[in-house]
């Protein structure tokens, strides 16, 4: 180095060249081997153990999908794939480092980081007898010393750095001398690169002086860049880099599809893909068939707001303690996330400003951008024709809160949550819990592919998975199936009051321009609803000239012969609707249930093994009309006392008692508390208006501080009065302009689920149901369902003259059947994977 650095135009003083700027040419070039080495030594600190990782994720199974045979297995290192390569070999062994820079030419290098080669042994493959070269992920060998005199080493760690092998094949020769003449090239063109991206200032000297315009020569180069040589070098420099980058980039990306791929067609015992065709055996019996299985540290079943947050938490909290590695895997039964979302949606931002600080910032690129703010607040008591204000209570007070679609939310929320590592797999519905033999939950399953309707299997027969984890968190969102079973099992009722109900059904409109109040936020009770009913509609005006609208109707409304479908309808045509909608266009439908039992109703949330986040839990607002905040801070909270849980404890059953803990101390429990008699104010004799005044009382004066705690009726279905103590309700044909038939409503989901499959909508014996419940309830499945799943169609052949039928394509999973029906026999469980209601803008 000092040799080189003292080549230069300095005379007196060779050495002074050493340490001023910039330097020279000379002592550049002879520093570069040494910025290599530091860069290779930071490369290997910083990425090799990583890109070793990604490379173990990948080789496998490219091995497997390629001949149908893994032999190398999870076995399998990256210097495996050396030995493939070609044997005939004119191999040649250099002492020295001029090679080096050129090395990741073979391959082999660029997993086993760069080192200089202590020796230089020239032989040939072919004269292998006593002379034979050693293989290629042979140790080096020691200076001078004949290869067949050395101890039979053992094969080297493969991440032994100091041993760098530069055994190159004819092939490694050829790509060597090419990249030499490469290099050059491209770090001179680099450096042209450079010239043109960066400023004049920084790539030219400045002239000689100012004052001699004609003729002016360039003075004294400042800086590096100033000298082409200078530039060919950081060029040179720079391209390494980037390629280093792209590299590490497109390994990681490799090594998370195929953790993606591994799920679906990977077979870990069998070493190789799978595809388990049917049987088309008689005896077939799919729970014979043994599943698949996928370890994980956490599974979260739910890709709500409650799901994401809990997971994106875990990830954070994992990634800043730098255990990468915890693994976290969200399940989601809609084929997209958000496809089966129906929410309202004026979101308070609390809880996501703590998971996301710059969710709504200007500055971050990825920021929500669908997020209007809400302006002002109106509250109405309506009657048929007319309507008046209301005072609206504190709670209803919007003031700093979004409009959103929770649909659209919840892809941008699925996003963020990939960036960390969580791995989101939509399509996937969770159908079955898994228990250990000592009783916890150990996971859960997903639900076979390809069964027809009489249990047997299709040509695409595919076996569920089982994914275990140590914690499984269920976040399914209102009344979750997989939460019905852990409920029961576990008891986690015992200490709090059944669970109440009601159905939310929403349409978004696109409006004229001149009715757009971008920001407005209304609120209606009363009309068309009967005073024995709870429930209100909405209508919030955001993005560009779209309206948001519903209602909600309690499920504990008695009447049988009531539609929450038809109540829409009809308050559709209400002026204070009928004046925005009119000239507008009718853009989505959904519907979906939300929980009303508030603080009385929640159960115990944590189980052996898992714990209940969200809705499934029951944390909505109902004053508010609120459940997002809350549920995406119970997953938080979960997930906080889920990661410090599996951080002390490698085995044995996690218990989430912290979560519990967390939850009482948290605002979710604050907030609930304050409003707990609200709703129940309703059960009075005076209805709907001696639960407005209480509300009153409670909202302005009481605050949640009264001594009582008002209790819950029952259960929706136990409200349900029969057919003949009730009056009969006729709803009035839709206009097909404001008002739709709800065939069409259902065309404007997007649902479908495959015909021949076992119906999810489980009813043991329909003859036995129709035989129960028609008599009684004159038909009210056809009517509490908003997707017209449920029909008694005329039949002579029967002795009540009408036949059950079940459509249950058109299913838009919103799990009224299973709360209302009053006999109690229908069982929601998940249908295949994927299938369900497409919803946009819901
Ligand atoms: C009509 C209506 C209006 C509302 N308005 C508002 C409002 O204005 N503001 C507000 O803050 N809140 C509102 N809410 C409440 C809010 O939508 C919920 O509180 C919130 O969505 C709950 O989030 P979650 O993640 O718990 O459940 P969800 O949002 O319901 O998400 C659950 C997810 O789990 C999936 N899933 C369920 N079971 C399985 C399974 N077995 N396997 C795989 N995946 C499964 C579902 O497909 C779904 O994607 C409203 C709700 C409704 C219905
Ligand atoms: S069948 Fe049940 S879950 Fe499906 S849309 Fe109708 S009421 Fe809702």
């Amino acid at each position: 180095m000092l040799f080189f650095a003292t080549q230069t135009h300095a005379q007196h003083n060779a050495l002074d060249n050493i340490g001023s700027w910039p330097p020279t040419a000379a002592l550049s070039f002879a520093l570069l081997p040494y910025v290599r080495s530091a860069y290779n030594a930071l490369y290997d600190y910083v990425w090799a153990e990583k890109e070793r990782k990604w490379l173990r994720e990948i080789l496998p199974r490219s091995g497997a999908e390629q001949g149908g045979d893994a032999g190398a297995g999870d076995q399998a290192q990256p210097a495996d794939v050396a030995d493939d390569e070609d044997d005939n070999i004119f191999e040649l062994r250099v002492d020295g480092d001029f090679l080096e820079d050129w090395g990741e030419a073979g391959g082999n290098d660029e997993i086993e980081g760069g080192e200089p080669v202590p020796q230089m042994i020239w032989g040939m493959g072919q004269d292998n007898g006593d002379q034979e070269a050693p293989p290629l992920d042979a140790p080096p060998l020691a200076d001078a010393a004949p290869p067949q005199e050395q101890p039979a080493a053992p094969p080297p760690p493969p991440h032994v750095h100091q041993e760098r092998r530069l055994t190159i094949s004819t092939t490694h020769l050829a790509e060597t001398v090419l990249g030499a003449l490469l290099f050059p090239t491209i770090s001179a063109t680099m450096g042209e690169l450079l010239r043109l991206a960066l400023p004049t200032s920084w790539t030219t000297p400045a002239l000689a002086s100012w004052t001699l315009r004609a003729g002016s020569r360039p003075g004294k180069a400042t800086g590096i860049l100033q000298e082409r040589w200078g530039r060919s070098i950081v060029g040179g420099c720079l391209f390494v880099v980037l390629k280093d980058a792209v590299m590490l980039y497109v390994r990681w990306k490799m090594a998370m599809g195929h953790r993606k791929r591994k799920v679906l067609d990977y077979d870990k015992r069998k070493g190789r893909v799978v595809r388990r065709l049917a049987s088309h055996d008689d005896s077939f019996d799919p729970r014979q068939q043994e599943r698949e299985t996928d370890e994980v540290d956490v599974c979260i079943v739910g890709g709500g707001p409650a799901g994401l947050s809990a997971a994106i938490k875990l990830k954070q909290l994992a990634n800043e303690a730098g255990n990468e590695d915890f693994r976290v895997l969200l399940l989601e039964k809609a084929g997209e996330l958000g496809d089966h979302i129906v929410s309202g949606n004026v979101v308070e931002p609390s809880a996501l400003k703590e998971l996301i600080p710059d969710w709504n910032d200007e500055n971050n690129p990825n920021r929500f951008e669908n997020a209007t703010p809400a302006t002002h607040d109106k509250l109405r008591f309506l009657t048929k024709k007319g309507s008046f204000p209301m005072p609206a209570p504190p709670q209803m007070n919007n003031h700093g809160n979004y409009i959103i679609s929770l649909n659209q939310f919840v892809k941008w929320l699925g996003e963020r949550a990939e960036e960390v590592g969580v791995e989101v797999y939509p399509g996937f519905a969770a159908s079955e819990v898994l228990y250990t033999p000592d009783g916890s939950v150990k996971g859960v399953a997903t639900n076979d592919l390809g069964v027809s309707r009489a249990g047997k299997p299709k040509d695409n027969f595919e076996r569920g998975m089982e994914f275990h984890a140590r914690v499984t968190l269920l976040a399914e969102g209102c009344h979750g199936s997989l939460t019905k079973q852990v409920t029961k099992k576990y008891d986690l009722r015992r200490d709090s009051q059944p669970q109440t109900y009601a159905l939310g059904i929403k349409e978004v409109w696109e409006v004229q321009p001149e009715k757009f109040q971008k920001g407005l936020v209304v609120h209606s009770m009363g009309y068309p609803l009967p005073s024995n009913t709870y429930g209100g509609g909405w209508m919030y005006h955001f993005g560009e000239n779209l309206v948001s609208l519903g209602l909600v109707v309690g499920l504990d409304y008695p009447n049988p012969w009531l539609a929450p479908y038809g109540e829409f309808q009809k308050m559709k045509h209400h002026p204070l609707y009928s004046s925005v909608l009119e000239g507008g266009k009718c853009i989505s439908y959904g519907a979906r249930t939300l929980n009303e039992g508030g603080f009385q109703s929640i159960p115990k949330c944590s189980f052996p093994g898992g714990a209940l986040i969200g809705d499934t839990a029951g944390f909505l607002n109902v004053p508010k009309i609120k459940g997002t905040h809350t549920a995406m801070r119970s997953g938080m909270l979960a997930a906080e006392a889920a990661y410090t849980a599996l951080a002390g404890n490698n085995e044995g059953t996690i218990f989430l008692f912290d979560y519990e803990d967390k939850l009482r101390n948290s605002s979710i429990w604050r907030e609930l508390k304050q409003v707990r008699n609200m709703r129940p104010s309703f059960h009075t004799p005076l209805g709907l208006y001696g639960g407005i005044l209480y509300s009153g009382l409670e909202a302005y004066f009481l605050r949640g501080k009264a001594p009582w705690t008002l209790k819950h009726h029952g259960t929706d279905a136990a409200a349900t009065k029969t057919a003949d103590q009730c009056q009969k309700i006729e709803y009035p044909k839709p206009d097909g302009k404001i008002s739709f038939d709800i065939l069409t409503s259902v065309s404007r989901t997007g649902t479908n689920h495959e015909e021949d499959q076992p119906c999810h909508l489980q009813v043991k014996d329909w003859d036995k149901h129709a035989a129960i419940a028609y008599p009684k309830y004159k038909g009210i499945e056809n009517r509490f369902c908003p997707a017209g799943v449920y029909e008694y169609v005329e039949d002579a052949s029967k002795d009540l003259g009408v036949r059950f039928q079940i459509n249950a394509q058109n299913c838009v999973h919103c799990k009224t059947c299973d709360i209302k029906v009053p006999t109690q026999d229908i069982n929601w469980a998940t249908p295949q994977g994927g299938e369900g209601p497409k919803y946009t803008m819901t």
